[in-house]
């Protein structure tokens, strides 16, 4: 693999990544299942609030996810301790098949996160606020009153709860146990690199990537280079040669072996279903549009947390990232109707920004 590591392997050679080994009783009041973003805010939020829980990973390390650890000023950055952050970008590149322009705002439009370092990071919090929090520890079935689960000793065991909260991400087991439909799913291939580049760039190009975008995004001692999709638009065998060729048109070699795959649901069909909640992308909080989810994920996991605590809490601002996702939703739409939309949309969106227009928060999931 030469010069190319993955930002995990990299971590786990020079930093302390402990598995976290609350005990796992039979009885929980909440019981939250995936140690995503989602998953952690809520449990950090439902410990504040004096509330007994459980949240479960199958993963021995939390925060691995392939992504390309983007978060934005109006959305996350301005509420991550400065050391999390890796790089930070007032300016982003955007590369049409007919234009080149720069976007320059005073503060950081994106910068990039580890994704390893924020879920250990959010881990702690949680941990420390008095959430008991168990890794390696897969759920392998859900009934209405209790749920089966592998545990890090290879035993199956049960835990019954008066609330379930599924942080299950896009693929969510509690998100089919309720038999929601998954409709709306978008594709996402990445790579981190072990290269430097300065620019964080946009790349749109419908004939390779359809009415979505590759990227280059960054970090501080890697890059990570990648497309998204939305599903069905281009297979994913021929995303992945799509990327190739693209990369090596920007003077990037990546091995086909260094390229993961991810989905993103952005199909929201509601978050209380009873006792049953979802958060994050089980919820289907995502952008359809540009495939940005850590910034929803974090923020309905804390407003699941406080309606859990509070029956008369409104969860104004989930109200506000779906409106924001059905504006995204209506974009893909009029791109995807006829081939050349796709073209016109994407050229006459660039203009506007660069015209000041339309301001690039138009793009994120964060008002
Ligand atoms: C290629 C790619 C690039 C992306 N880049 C960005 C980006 O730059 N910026 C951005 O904002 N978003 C990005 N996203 C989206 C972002 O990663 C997700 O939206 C975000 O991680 C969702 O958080 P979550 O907590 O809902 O789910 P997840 O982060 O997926 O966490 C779910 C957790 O649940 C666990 N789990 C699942 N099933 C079980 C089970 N049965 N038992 C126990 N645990 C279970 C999983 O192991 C996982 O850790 C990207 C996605 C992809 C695919």
């Amino acid at each position: 693999m030469g010069a190319i590591a993955s930002v995990t392997n990299h971590l786990k050679t020079r930093e302390n990544i402990f598995p976290f080994m609350s005990p796992i009783q039979e009885h929980v009041d909440i019981l939250i299942i995936g140690g995503g973003p989602a998953g952690l805010s809520c449990a950090y939020e439902l410990a504040l609030q004096n509330k007994q829980v459980l949240l479960l990973e199958r993963k021995e390390t939390i925060g691995e996810k392939v992504c390309a650890g983007g978060i934005t000023w109006s959305g996350l950055l301005q509420h991550v301790p400065e050391n999390l952050v890796e790089q930070s970008f007032p300016e982003q590149t955007i590369v049409t098949t007919l234009q080149q322009c720069k976007i320059r705002e005073t503060n950081p439009i994106i910068a990039t996160v580890n994704r390893v370092r924020l879920g250990q990071w959010m881990a702690k919090k949680a941990l420390n606020s008095g959430a008991h929090i168990a890794s390696g520890v897969k759920v392998l079935s859900i009934s209405d009153k209790h749920v089966t689960l592998l545990n890090r000793e290879q035993q199956v065991k049960t835990i019954r709860f008066n609330h379930l909260i599924g942080a299950d991400g896009a693929n969510s087991l509690v998100r089919r146990f309720l038999k929601l439909p998954n409709e709306k799913m978008g594709l996402g291939l990445n790579a981190d690199l072990a290269i430097h580049r300065q620019q964080m760039q946009w790349h749109f190009n419908p004939r390779l990537f359809a009415n979505g975008y590759a990227w280059i995004f960054p970090h501080k001692e890697t890059c990570s280079v990648g497309a998204y999709v939305q599903s069905g638009s281009i297979p994913a065998r021929e995303l992945k040669k799509h990327l190739i060729k693209w990369t090596g048109a920007q003077q990037l070699h990546i091995p086909s072996n260094m390229i993961k795959a991810g989905l993103v649901n952005y199909d929201y069909r509601g978050h209380c279903f009873g006792r049953f909640w979802l958060i994050g992308e089980a919820a289907g909080l995502a952008s359809g549009l540009t495939g940005e989810g850590i910034y929803p994920a974090i923020v309905s996991g804390c407003e699941v947390a406080r309606a859990i605590a509070d029956p008369t809490y409104k969860t104004a601002r989930i109200d506000l990232m779906v409106n924001k996702q059905r504006r995204h939703n209506k974009m893909l739409k009029y791109s995807s109707k006829y081939p050349w939309s796709c073209q016109l949309m994407i050229n006459f969106i660039v203009l506007c920004m660069r015209m000041k227009l339309i301001p690039f928060q138009e793009l994120e999931m964060a008002d």
